[in-house]
């Protein structure tokens, strides 16, 4: 008898991260990767890779912990490590990131629920937030920035097929169960309406003396320093599917963090991109059975996570396998049963 053959859809931080978890914890399941764009086509490649956390107002905060603290507990560290990869492997894909989190106003709540996850946090001092003469207030911790242009790519050495899907049916001939990771796709894939694009447009300069990220605490401007370039950001358009560069809008971006980091005035420019975060008011990351010729075909959900999937990826795919396992239970207990094919 075959073993439990799962497909993931979609090739985005969500998809890749869904897979491995459930190639690694559920051995007696073959899981295929089906995508149309890989990297570096996909919204991922792009992310500035900030591990920074964020609420969504319909799940818990203890889950939210739970979440987080898998990237905390810096599981790509681990990971890239039991894979035996060289040093200079690994920091291609992600390095430790020395943050500044500044306001002009000073927030009711100092201590944001997610202090403890991250290396170091204490507010800024005095001498610190002299840099910054319009800002009152900022925290000062250490997180992880990782790079998906090389981290997808890293990730990718597991059994893929390039296509688009266009409805969920074509796959159900072929796998037990199917896990959506198609981001925006969704929208049209599995008819969620409410699912929508936050548009963000950064620039890529080249700046290798700033170490220190830099973000204001609505958001809107950011300069991260990364393995390669810095990305100095940014926009949140809400339902703007536009994926050109705005002169106008890159102009603005550069004046804005030139104005935090004055030093940025001298950087050279050596891209300009623009993404769209699939957003929902909560992601989904949720199980179903669809019924397809009179068949039970179960389905477990993960997209919708906006302007933080990079941060969510890990936790939302234990979670995902967790899913896959109470969908699979009966029959993952037969796969064990059986000898390997
Ligand atoms: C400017 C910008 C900066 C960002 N910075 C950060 C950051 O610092 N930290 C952070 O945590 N997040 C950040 N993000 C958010 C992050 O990029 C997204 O949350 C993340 O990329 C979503 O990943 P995903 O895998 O769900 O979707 P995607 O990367 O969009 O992947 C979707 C995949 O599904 C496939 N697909 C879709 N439909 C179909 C179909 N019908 N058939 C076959 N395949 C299909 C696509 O081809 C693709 O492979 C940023 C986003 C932007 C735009």
């Amino acid at each position: 008898m075959k073993r439990v053959r799962i497909a993931v859809v979609g090739a985005g931080v969500a998809g890749f991260s869904s897979a491995v978890c459930i190639a690694e914890a559920l051995p007696s399941c073959s899981v295929t990767l089906v995508a149309d764009r890989f990297s570096p086509d996909t919204t991922s490649d792009g992310a500035a890779g900030i591990v920074l956390a964020a609420e969504f107002p319909g799940t818990s905060l203890s889950h939210l912990k739970n979440i987080y603290q898998c990237w905390c507990n810096t599981e790509l560290w681990v990971r890239l490590h039991t894979a035996k990869e060289p040093r200079q492997s690994l920091m291609k894909h992600a390095c430790f990131s020395p943050s500044w989190q500044i306001f002009k106003e000073v927030p009711a709540n100092k201590k944001p629920f997610w202090s403890e996850f991250v290396i170091g946090f204490r507010i800024m001092t005095d001498g610190e937030l002299r840099r910054f003469p319009h800002h009152k207030f900022g925290h000062a911790f250490t997180t992880v920035r990782c790079d998906c242009s090389s981290y997808l790519p890293w990730l990718q050495n597991r059994l893929v097929e390039k296509r688009k899907v266009n409805d969920l049916q074509e796959l159900f001939n072929n796998f037990d169960l199917i896990v959506n990771c198609s981001g925006l796709g969704s929208k049209s894939l599995v008819g969620d309406t409410h699912v929508y694009p936050v548009r963000g447009q950064v620039l890529k300069v080249e700046a290798p003396w700033l170490n220190h990220f830099i973000r204001d605490g609505d958001g809107g401007t950011y300069i991260y320093p990364g393995i390669r370039s810095v990305t100095l950001g940014g926009t949140r358009q809400e339902g703007d599917w536009r994926l050109h560069v705005d002169r106008a809008e890159a102009e603005g971006i550069l004046e804005r963090c030139s104005r935090l980091e004055p030093s940025l005035r001298k950087a050279k420019v050596l891209g300009e991109w623009v993404g769209l975060r699939p957003s929902r008011k909560n992601p989904r990351v949720e199980k179903e059975v669809v019924q397809v010729q009179g068949h039970r075909v179960p389905v477990v959900h993960n997209y919708g996570h906006g302007g933080s999937g990079v941060t969510l990826a890990w936790g939302t795919a234990l979670d995902v396998m967790e899913l896959v396992r109470e969908h699979l239970g009966e029959k993952l207990l037969q796969a064990r049963l059986l000898p390997p094919s």
